[in-house]
């Protein structure tokens, strides 16, 4: 985004935000530094300073909240796209979330796998093949299953730069990986993770985006009768995706379970502590975004659908993840409820590449390294096979 556009972010806040304080009522970040007006007027005027922007969690809540319809958050996101050109943003306690990102794109995790009329790919993102191999991987054979030549991309959205700010970087990594996948004439893109979700509505254009748990709500195999009162904590990623959040409470109540709704669920969801990298600069503000959540859990368990909210308010509160719920009611699929930590989910992540290369046959195979448009003219040692499926 260019300076004029961030400008415009912050010159629309101090115009039109008439400081009613609802969104301030509802977060600590605002409670500590003042009004979305003021700190637009602030910035102007380029008073205060430091890295503040960096302490919001870009969770959005606050557009969910305004009256007038205006977002705060993304005006936080411009400032910190400002930090970053002026040269004053690349924080060292960014330096682990950096790394992860990087590894997700390096040629040791990222592969692809574009069957031959494949229209559509499973994007499973960083997180669940690392932390739920077992789950993921009879996931991606039910999806199979489901969805006529799908493909697997095990890669990064960078949704991490987007978010510290990094906004050209972000865009250079996204429109590589979005360029493989058309020029391969991949059409749509099936996410499990939230944040994935976010990166690809908003920035993939040409490509219809769905969460898996539409496709899963859809194919109507998961009925039984659980009889268990839940409540749901929908991510901020998904927060304005009706259609998602939908999807997620009909596969709950396919399972036979009822679903309590919290005060803040859907557009008004708290974030679980972990959104926008803040929790490195100001773990206080992540704790009070955990500790609401648990209050207004109560005892009930709550469930989610992303695997970041669902360790960090696992810390605090009862939580499941829906995926386990989904696998675990499949009694063939044994060992999904096992999760794994860093560094296991590294070498896991490594495994479940090795395992299904050697068990997907045919096809356009290949890191985003071997595949992306500087390498096409490597194109002819790429391994291109072509034939029929694996068994997987
Ligand atoms: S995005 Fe979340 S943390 Fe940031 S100002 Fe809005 S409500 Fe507060
Ligand atoms: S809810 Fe909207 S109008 Fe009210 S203070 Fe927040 S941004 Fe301004």
């Amino acid at each position: 985004m260019s300076k004029e556009n961030n400008l415009l972010s912050v010159e629309r806040i101090a115009q039109d935000c008439v400081s009613c304080g609802i969104c301030v009522r509802e977060c600590a970040f605002l409670q500590e530094y003042g009004s979305p007006k003021d700190l637009a007027e602030d910035w102007l005027a380029e008073r205060g300073g430091g890295h503040f922007p960096f302490e919001c969690s870009l969770c959005g809540l606050c557009h969910g909240v305004c009256p007038n319809a205006l977002d705060p958050s993304s005006m936080f996101l411009a400032m910190r796209r400002e930090l970053v050109e002026q040269g004053e943003g690349e924080l060292r306690q960014h330096r682990t979330i950096r790394a992860y990102e990087k590894r997700g794109s390096s040629s040791l995790f990222s592969w692809f796998y574009l069957p031959r009329n494949c229209k559509t790919i499973f994007f499973p993102g960083c997180a669940m093949p690392g932390s739920r191999p077992q789950a993921f991987y009879h996931l991606f054979k039910l999806l199979r299953n489901l969805v006529p030549d799908l493909g697997l991309v095990f890669d990064c959205c960078t949704k991490p730069s987007h978010d510290l700010g990094n906004d050209a970087h972000f865009k250079k990594m996204f429109r590589e990986l979005c360029d493989i996948l058309h020029r391969y004439s991949v059409q749509e893109v099936l996410v499990a993770c939230p944040n994935c979700y976010r990166v690809f509505q908003e920035y993939g254009a040409g490509f219809r985006v769905r969460m898996i748990y539409e496709e899963l709500a859809e194919s109507g195999r998961f009925f039984r009768q659980e009889t268990k009162q839940v409540t749901v904590h929908d991510p901020c990623g998904v927060r304005f995706a009706g259609k998602v959040q939908d999807s997620v409470r009909e596969l709950l109540r396919q399972l036979g379970m009822e679903v309590r709704e919290m005060a803040h669920s859907r557009a008004t969801s708290f974030c679980c502590g972990e959104g926008g990298s803040a929790g490195f600069l100001r773990p206080d503000f992540a704790k009070i975004w955990t500790d609401k959540r648990a209050i207004e859990a109560g005892a009930e368990c709550v469930v989610s659908y992303c695997a970041g909210c669902t360790k960090f308010l696992g810390k605090k509160t009862s939580t499941d993840h829906l995926l386990r719920l989904l696998l675990n009611s499949e009694s063939e699929m044994q060992g999904v409820a096992k999760t794994s930590k860093a560094p296991f989910t590294y070498w896991n992540r490594y495994r479940l590449k090795k395992r299904l290369q050697r068990e997907l046959q045919g096809g356009i195979c290949g890191s985003r390294q071997e595949l992306s448009e500087k390498n096409l003219s490597l194109e002819g040692s790429l391994t291109r096979r072509r034939g029929a499926l694996g068994s997987g």
